[in-house]
C-alpha cells in the first residue's frame, strides 16, 4: 500500500512573516536553518524544520509544506495551533493587564488556581503555586521537600522531571545529569515499578516520593497496576509527601483531567502534590504546583520561594481558556474514544508495529526493531510529525482536538512501511497488543 500523504496543495498558503517593527524577515527553510545555526546555542541539535504557521492540527514550514502535528509541541498544544478562543483570551488579557509583580494579585490568576483545585477535587487547605514551566514546578517541589526537614527524596529509574538543577537531581538519565554534577543531594533512584524495593526504601527520614503516573520520556511507560495505591499507603505510614509529576500526563492528555484520576492509571489515588505545565496553557508557557493538603500547602512560606513571571495574568488567561474549551467541548470524552480507537488500529498497522502503549492521546508505538529514528524521518518527509522517544518507539502526543479523519493517513503511512527496506528481517506472524 502506498502512503497517504497530506498534500501541500490542500493547504492554504502560509501567512507571510509578521510585518512592521516585529518583522522577523523572510527566507527559505535553508536560509532560516543557517541563521538558526549562527544565532542559537546548539542545545537541541539542528532543527528538523523551520515552522512558520499553524492551524488546528497542522503546521507549515518555511517552504510551504504542511505537516500533521502528532507531537503537539510534546504534549503542549492541547487545543491545536492558533485556536481562536485561546488566541482571543491571551490577546484580551494582554490588552487589559499584561503583567504585574507578585506584590499584587490578578483575577485570572486567582480563578485559574481555584479551577485547578476544583478539577483535582482538592480538599480544604489546598493551595497552588504558579511557575512558567515543568522544571520550575518540580524545582519548587524540591524546596518543599527540603522544608520537611527530612534528608531523602525518592524517585524512579527512567524518570524525567526537568533540566534545572533541582529537577535534574530528580531526573534519572546519567547523560543529562553527569555533566552538571554535583547536583542537590539526597535523591535516590529506585528500580521502576518494584514494590519490594519501595517498601524497603520508604521510611520516616524520606521527605518525598516523586513519581510520574506514566513515564513519558522513558517511552510512555505506565506504573504497574497497584504500585501507586501501595505508594500512597506507605507515604501515609511514614508521613512522606507523595508527589505526582503530571507535567506530561495532566490536563486531559490521558482522557482524565489528571492521570491519577484515570481508572486504569492512577485509579483515583490522590497525591499530596501535583506538578503541571505543558498542556495547561495550550501553548502559552505556564506551570503549576498543586499542594493538596494544608500541610503541603504551607511548606513554603512568605519569602521562601518566588518567580517574576509565575502567575502572570496572560499565562493564567491562557490556562483558563484552555480548560474552558476542553470542558465546553467535552474534549476529554473525545480523547478517551479517539485514543482507544487509535491504539487498536495502530497495533494492527502493518508488520513494523509490535505493540501500542499508553492512554488517551499519549501513546507509544513500539516497533519491531531500533528504527524509530528512521521511521520518524520518513514520516516527516511524508508530512507527519512524530517523536522517536526511544530507539524502537514512536511517541504520539497530538492536539487533543485531533480527529480520526485527520490521523487516518498516518495509520495508512505506518502500515505501508516495509521492514526489510529499513534493514529489518521480514516479520513472522506475531500477536499484537494495544495496552
Ligand atoms: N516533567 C515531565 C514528566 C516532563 O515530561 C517534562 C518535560 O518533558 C518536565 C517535567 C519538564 O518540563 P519543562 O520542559 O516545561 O521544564
Amino acid at each position: 500500500m502506498s502512503a497517504v500523504v497530506p498534500a501541500a496543495s490542500d493547504a492554504p498558503a502560509p501567512a507571510g512573516p509578521v510585518a512592521g517593527p516585529v518583522a522577523a524577515g523572510e527566507g527559505s527553510a535553508a536560509q532560516w536553518s543557517a541563521r538558526y545555526a549562527a544565532a542559537l546555542m546548539n542545545t537541541f541539535g539542528a532543527p528538523r524544520r523551520v515552522l512558520v504557521r499553524g492551524d488546528g492540527v497542522y503546521v507549515w514550514d518555511a517552504d510551504g509544506r504542511r505537516y500533521l502535528d502528532l507531537l503537539g509541541g510534546i504534549a503542549v498544544n492541547a487545543l491545536g495551533h492558533a485556536h481562536p478562543t485561546l488566541t482571543a483570551a491571551i490577546s484580551a488579557q494582554l490588552g487589559t493587564l499584561g503583567h504585574v509583580s507578585n506584590f499584587f494579585a490578578t483575577p485570572t490568576q486567582i480563578a485559574l488556581a481555584e479551577r485547578l483545585l476544583g478539577l483535582a477535587e482538592a480538599p480544604a487547605g489546598s493551595r497552588v503555586f504558579f511557575t512558567n514551566s515543568g522544571t520550575e514546578a518540580n524545582e519548587a517541589v524540591v524546596k518543599m521537600a527540603r522544608r520537611t526537614g527530612r534528608p531523602r527524596i525518592l524517585a524512579l529509574e527512567g524518570s524525567f522531571h526537568g533540566r534545572t538543577m533541582g529537577a535534574l537531581a530528580l531526573t534519572h538519565k546519567p547523560a543529562y545529569r553527569e555533566p552538571f554534577e554535583p547536583l542537590p543531594g539526597g535523591v535516590e533512584f529506585l528500580p521502576f515499578g518494584d514494590l519490594a524495593v519501595l517498601e524497603d526504601a520508604m521510611a520516616d527520614d524520606v521527605a518525598a516520593l516523586v513519581l510520574e503516573v506514566v513515564q513519558g520520556e522513558a517511552g510512555v511507560r505506565p506504573l504497574p497496576a497497584g504500585y501507586l495505591a501501595r505508594a500512597r499507603e506507605l507515604a501515609d505510614a511514614h508521613g512522606v509527601l507523595l508527589v505526582l509529576d503530571e507535567v506530561q500526563t495532566g490536563i486531559g492528555r490521558t482522557g482524565a483531567w489528571f492521570a491519577f484520576q484515570h481508572p486504569d492509571l492512577g485509579g483515583g489515588v490522590r497525591p499530596d502534590v501535583i506538578t503541571l505545565a505543558k498542556g495547561l496553557g495550550g501553548g502559552f508557557p505556564i506551570g503549576a504546583v498543586l499542594a493538596l493538603s494544608s500541610e503541603a500547602a504551607t511548606l513554603l512560606g512568605p519569602g521562601q520561594h518566588g518567580t517574576t513571571f509565575g502567575g502572570n495574568p496572560v499565562a493564567a488567561a491562557a490556562g483558563l481558556a484552555t480548560l474552558g474549551v476542553l470542558e465546553r467541548d467535552d474534549v476529554l470524552a473525545h480523547v478517551r474514544e479517539l485514543g482507544a480507537r487509535l491504539s487498536t488500529v495502530l497495533a494492527a498497522a502493518g508488520p513494523l508495529v509490535v505493540q501500542v502503549r499508553g492512554s488517551g492521546l499519549l501513546l507509544a508505538v513500539e516497533l519491531i526493531g531500533p528504527v524509530a529514528g528512521e521511521v520518524a524521518d520518513l514520516a516527516l518527509a511524508a508530512g507527519f510529525i512524530v517523536n522517536p522517544v526511544t530507539p524502537s518507539a514512536l511517541r504520539l502526543a497530538p492536539p487533543l482536538v485531533l480527529t480520526w479523519d485527520q490521523v487516518e493517513p498516518f495509520v495508512a503511512f505506518l502500515a505501508s512501511l516495509d521492514p526489510t527496506a529499513l534493514g529489518l528481517p521480514a516479520p513472522t506472524d506475531q500477536p499484537k497488543e494495544a495496552s
